[in-house]
């Protein structure tokens, strides 16, 4: 299946909630869920009543929205959570929140998931010293993250940390933002995510 190119702010009124998509626009009273909330589509406000089977499929499509992953690539992380022996919705949190790209958005270095994607694309991130340009490249616990050298001082990264100066980089990274580098402390847990998640509902989906 393509990766979804059309209107990202069509997603958050679909889910019903911010994804926070776009960067600063999120945050501004142009919000299309701030000034609409219905879901878009000219009968969707008479499909009120949800299934159960219709709120684990919503919860899913909320987290793969939200990390900009395709359906083959969330189910392989269920396959691989759900092998491991830790609590399967657990895992599958932590294996989409140490992705290269989400890394890059929670630093700020980013405004959205889209632009994090892009710059780890772009071959701007080294990892202990190596180049990094695979998205979902997972970090794990004592990684040194940066910049090239001669990106440092690129006036988008400033940019994009001053745009995202209201978000606060979470407990698990250590980031020091006058060299633009960062630090894995350990592996990220469920209320290090800046967002309300039922995984269960997930794991229950995949679970049939
Ligand atoms: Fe979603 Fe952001 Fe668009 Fe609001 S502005 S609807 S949070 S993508």
């Amino acid at each position: 299946m393509a990766r979804y190119t059309g209107p990202v702010c069509r997603l958050c009124r679909r889910q019903g909630e911010k994804l926070f998509l776009k960067g600063p626009r999120c945050n501004t009273p142009k919000c299309a869920v701030a000034k609409r909330a219905a879901p878009p589509g000219q009968h969707a406000q008479s499909r009120q009543k949800i299934s159960n089977y219709g709120l684990q499929l919503k919860e899913k499509q909320k987290l793969k929205r939200m990390y900009g992953v395709m359906e083959k690539q969330f189910r392989r992380y269920f396959k691989i959570a759900s092998k491991s022996k830790g609590v399967t919705g657990k895992v599958l949190l932590q294996m989409l929140e140490r992705r290269m790209d989400n890394v890059i958005f929670r630093l700020g270095l980013a405004v959205s998931h889209a632009q994090a994607r892009q710059i780890v694309r772009h071959n701007f991130i080294y990892v202990n010293s190596r180049r990094v340009n695979i998205p979902s490249y997972p970090v794990d616990k004592g990684d040194a993250i940066e910049l090239k050298a001669k990106d440092k001082s690129l006036p988008k990264f400033k940019e994009n940390l001053e745009l995202s100066k209201d978000r606060s980089v979470p407990a698990w990274l250590e980031f020091d933002p006058a060299a633009l580098s960062a630090k894995v402390l350990r592996l990220p847990e469920k209320e290090d995510i800046p967002s309300t998640i039922q995984e269960q509902l997930v794991v229950e989906l995949y679970s049939k």
